[in-house]
């Protein structure tokens, strides 16, 4: 009898161990999941400056999904790399890339992406296929830099371990864990696709670099971001002549976003002779006309999307 009363003492001893170890870790994956493990959506600028700056880089930026990181475009040659290194992305982290056009300031950098991306395949430290997306053009234009410009042995891991897919207007592809449709953003300059992401509950457009045209308009209404070029300021529009360089303004960028319902804007692709200043003065004149959250980073700035 006191043998079986001293056995169940110590069943129900460890039985609450045990218990107390289960509960642990459940509270634990709970809060996690809930809380802090689940990595949020994120946007890394790189760059956020027009074609011609020196003071800040081109406009280029990483998203960042629970899946993986997609890089938009990649402009100002290998100083994109120093971009990479300073926002603290390993290239080799890098699963797609996005290029938008082919104008100096958005492609460039892509040459030296395919360059380190294929040599670390070579050494086996990448995993995976890292895969390009743009327009026929844009792609047929990479792929004859690649081939002309790169070592073979490095140009050879396209059609491999790098893959170039042509997309055309209109198109989805998957990325990141997420749902993409490829549009033209009607370009006056020279042929230009944006984008649609969708991410769980997540939507944003990428409007490239030029101002927004009607005929986007279902790939754009009712999106959590709209990432959308801001040249200058309007105040600034005699200084700048953002219209005459076929730009527009951050009052501009608010006042479209308004009309599409869109929850929250990102500025980028803007004149550099007012750094100082830009995130207050573009923020309040984009606020002017749209009642969202606005967004105008530095270059290396992170801004959570979710
Ligand atoms: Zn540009």
């Amino acid at each position: 009898m006191v043998v079986s009363v001293i056995k169940m003492c110590t069943i129900s001893k460890r039985f609450r161990f045990s218990m107390f170890f289960v509960s642990v870790l459940v509270i634990n994956k709970y809060f996690c999941a809930q809380i802090n493990c689940k990595m949020k959506t994120k946007i890394t600028m790189l760059g956020t400056g027009n074609a011609l700056v020196t003071k800040c880089f081109n406009t280029c930026f990483v998203i960042s999904t629970e899946e993986g990181n997609l890089l938009t475009d990649a402009g100002g040659g290998n100083g994109v790399l120093v971009q990479l290194e300073k926002a603290g992305i390993d290239y080799r982290s890098l699963n797609a890339m996005f290029l938008t056009h082919a104008h100096t300031d958005h492609i460039l950098g892509a040459l030296w992406i395919v360059r380190m991306i294929s040599t670390a395949i070579n050494r086996g430290e990448y995993k995976g296929i890292f895969n390009i997306y743009g327009h026929s053009h844009l792609c047929g234009l990479l792929k004859m830099m690649v081939t002309e410009m790169l070592p073979k042995k490095i140009a050879s891991e396209v059609g491999k371990g790098i893959l170039i897919n042509e997309i055309g207007d209109g198109e989805a592809f998957e990325a990141i864990g997420a749902h993409f449709t490829a549009f033209s953003i009607h370009s006056t300059k020279l042929e230009q696709f944006g984008y649609r992401m969708e991410y769980g509950d997540l939507k944003l457009a990428c409007l490239g670099d030029e101002p927004y045209n009607e005929k986007c308009a279902d790939y754009v209404k009712g999106v959590d971001w709209m990432l959308c070029e801001a040249f200058c300021l309007y105040d600034d529009r005699d200084r700048f002549h953002p219209y005459e360089k076929h730009h527009s303004t951050a009052k501009d960028a608010g006042e479209i976003a308004s009309t599409l319902d869109v929850k929250n804007i990102l500025l980028y692709h803007t004149e550099e002779k007012t750094l100082d200043t830009r995130k207050e003065r573009y923020t309040a004149e984009a606020k002017l006309g749209f009642s969202g959250r606005v967004e105008v980073p530095y270059d290396l700035e992170t801004v959570e999307l979710e």
